[in-house]
């Protein structure tokens, strides 16, 4: 959310002030909030949460059945007083669904705004990862990015660039480095044209020599290396002739690192390494990572091979490993970024996923849409042409239809400020629909809320023992 955003929406969810002069009026009924959820920390306290705004109130079972009590009274005790400074606590007849249609409206992207590119240079890959989403669903010989069409690309990436600050270009396959001459076209070729250019990629690394790693140390590229812990637990990444590709990434990062290149991992949790997240973040701290980025697995047609089968202890393995990167000085995507910020800062998570309205991604076929996983599919792709306004195009605006603030069964989810809506291209999977919500991601991202509000508790009972002590 920008800074923008967030002023409008602290004038919408925090100082409506019809219900905050209606609640002042001696003789309104007064209840919880709908946007309010409870949860019980241990056996003695409660917390109460709001789902829009993120702030939360630790009371005891006792100080909590007192404001109850006060409430259907209708007695202004200091305890409701405080509630109803923090917005907990509106007048009976508030109308949650209108103030989340102005919430929604107030922060949802009006249009879509690139500001991001995934370009698959190929879809070939010398590996064959069991739930590669992209490899798996291919029909027919592999495909690598011409000339011709990365020239188009280009023209459209300069035109979408001119509106927004800085434009992210990652180079994504397939394996891209099969493709690293149009890899350095493409970047040479930005580079001259705009400063606005940042690179990426993401690589199995097999293919990284010194030589590919000089240039893009010269050319600034970060690095996102596909690795899913060490060699025991890293079973499900293979050749395609079925070898082990662990030692190949392993020397990879060494030959990254020696070229001083920005390098973080991109680790896929499965069935067979989400119970070692933890130790996963201990080991690439060894190996001197400082980035990693856990990926949920984006669903197979069959995915109990691969699918942590309960989305709860997925979640609690998923936290301890936050925790232990927050301990290890870690930057971890999964949570910490796209979560605990959030919770802690007291911002809604609009959009989890860019292709919401930020991402293009460009197909070595000469297609381009909001999401590369659809690629194997045609699904929501139209032809590149140089001159692709995606204002002006349909798709990216259905896009933005998708969405949890667009979403009115999303609306009593105590989740909602840190959901963002997940990946649509896993629900789309699993349900066969786009925007609308999934079970197994729900219960994770509800399980992930409850995992925060408790060491939230944790945190705030530490800082008062603290100051006790000190006073
Ligand atoms: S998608 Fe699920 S977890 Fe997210 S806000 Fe909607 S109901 Fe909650
Ligand atoms: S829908 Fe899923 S796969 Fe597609 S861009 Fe978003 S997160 Fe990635």
């Amino acid at each position: 959310m920008s800074k923008k955003q967030s002023k409008k929406f602290n004038v919408v969810v925090n100082k409506s002030q019809l219900s905050e002069q209606i609640c002042r009026e001696e003789s309104a009924q007064l209840i919880l909030s709908p946007f309010v959820h409870l949860f019980n920390i241990g056996e003695t306290t409660k917390c109460l949460f709001n789902s829009l705004t993120l702030k939360k109130a630790y009371l005891t079972n006792k100080k909590y059945e007192k404001v109850l009590s006060d409430l259907s009274k209708g007695e202004r005790s200091n305890d409701v007083k405080e509630l109803i400074e923090l917005k907990f606590v509106v007048p009976q007849g508030f109308d949650a669904e209108k103030v989340f249609d102005t919430v929604a409206s107030s922060l949802l992207r009006k249009k879509p705004q690139a500001n991001l590119a995934y370009i698959l240079v190929t879809d070939f890959c010398n590996f064959r990862c069991g739930y590669c989403f992209i490899e798996n669903n291919l029909k027919g010989p592999s495909i690598a990015m011409s000339k011709d069409l990365a020239d188009k690309v280009i023209n459209v990436l300069i035109n979408e660039a001119k509106q927004v600050p800085e434009f992210r270009v990652t180079f994504y396959g397939g394996e891209p480095f099969s493709n690293s001459e149009i890899v350095f076209y493409i970047i040479e070729k930005l580079e001259q044209a705009s400063k606005k250019f940042l690179f990426s990629c993401v690589t199995n690394g097999s293919l990284i020599t010194e030589d590919i790693a000089k240039k893009l140390k010269q050319h600034n590229v970060a690095v996102g290396l596909s690795l899913d812990g060490w060699a025991n637990i890293d079973k499900n990444r293979v050749f395609t002739d079925g070898k082990e590709t662990f030692y190949s990434a392993l020397k990879a990062l060494a030959i990254l690192k020696e070229a001083g290149i920005n390098t973080g991992i991109s680790c896929t949790i499965t069935k067979q390494n989400y119970m070692h997240a933890e130790e996963i973040i201990e080991f690439f701290q060894k190996l001197g990572v400082r980035t990693i980025g856990f990926n949920l697995l984006t669903r197979l047609k069959d995915p109990s091979q691969f699918e942590v089968p309960d989305p709860k202890k997925l979640a609690h393995h998923l936290f301890g490993a936050y925790l232990k990167a927050k301990e290890l000085h870690m930057f971890e995507d999964r949570i910490d970024n796209r979560r605990a910020k959030y919770f802690f800062k007291e911002i809604f998570h609009i959009y989890d996923c860019p292709a919401f309205g930020q991402l293009l991604f460009f197909s070595p076929t000469g297609t381009v849409g909001p999401c590369h996983a659809f690629y194997p599919s045609g699904k929501y792709q139209i032809p590149i042409k140089e001159d692709l306004k995606i204002q002006e195009e349909a798709l990216f605006h259905k896009w933005l239809e998708i969405g949890t603030l667009k979403n009115k069964e999303c609306m009593r989810c105590a989740a909602i400020g840190i959901c963002g809506g997940g990946c649509a291209y896993d629900i789309y999977v699993k349900t066969g629909q786009l925007g609308i919500k999934e079970d197994y991601f729900c219960t994770f991202q509800n399980e992930i809320l409850k995992l925060l509000i408790s060491y939230n508790f944790l945190l705030e009972s530490q800082k008062n023992k603290i100051a006790k002590a000190k006073s």
